[in-house]
């Protein structure tokens, strides 16, 4: 059993889309990226990645390629699940938290989840999402910007 940690940070600005998990989110603000800056999904992408060794997302799909301009996350998502499998890893389960001052993202929650478990093949249930404020700290507490930790656990497939 392996296991692999990933973090992310965005900046929020005026006339983006707030795309978190695969599901847009009415905001006045969004993530500011080259791809859709689903910012939780890139840090699952480099928690399962990592679980691999197998480098980060910014290697996979760099963001001075035009082909990954305006990206689905959760497409690179589901990305990263295969090349995590052809490395011969079976994804056990998934846990991350959504750092944002704004919106609330509660009401959300069972859509990131069941979006995340599709593209990586898993239960719901093998998938954790979780959403903190940072109490007005730094610049996520700011509402400048929204982050997220993730970890995950693969186990060899053979
Ligand atoms: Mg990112």
């Amino acid at each position: 059993m392996r296991v692999g940690f990933g973090y992310d940070i965005h900046r929020l600005e005026e006339g983006r889309a707030l795309i978190l998990g695969g599901v847009d989110i009415a905001f006045d603000k969004g993530l500011a990226g080259h791809s859709d800056a689903d910012v939780l999904c890139h840090a699952v992408s480099d928690a399962l990645l990592g679980a691999a060794a197998l480098g980060d997302i910014g290697m996979h799909f760099p963001d001075t390629d035009p082909a990954y301009a305006g990206a689905s996350s959760l497409d690179l998502l589901a990305k990263v699940a295969d090349k995590v499998r052809s490395a011969g890893y079976r994804i056990m389960n998934v846990d991350a938290t959504v750092i944002a001052e704004a919106p609330k993202l509660l009401p959300h929650r069972e859509a990131m989840i069941s979006n995340i478990a599709g593209v990586l093949g898993i239960e719901a249930s093998a998938v954790s999402v979780k959403a903190t404020t940072n109490e007005g700290l730094d610049a996520a507490g700011r509402g400048e910007a929204v982050a997220a930790d993730a970890v995950a656990c693969v186990e060899d497939a053979a």
